[in-house]
């Protein structure tokens, strides 16, 4: 017998997209549809990630004459 109120034993977390409770078909989401909210926003946010610019004033040849 189960009992709706009571969740069991397993570890339920909330959707990171709407913090609804989270179901066992869509884990951690709580849809398909959060699920891609999520993905997308991921890849989003992946392309905006700063991209290191090399430091061109650094110069190899410049040590040796250092000596
Ligand atoms: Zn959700």
């Amino acid at each position: 017998m189960s009992n709706p109120d009571q969740p069991s034993s397993r570890r339920m977390r909330p959707c990171p997209t709407c913090s609804k409770l989270s179901t066992e078909e869509n884990y951690p989401f709580c849809s398909t549809r959060c699920a891609q909210v999520d993905l997308h926003r991921w890849l989003s946010e992946g392309y905006s990630i700063p991209v290191v610019e090399t430091d061109e004033s650094e110069d190899p040849d410049l040590d040796e004459f250092r000596d």
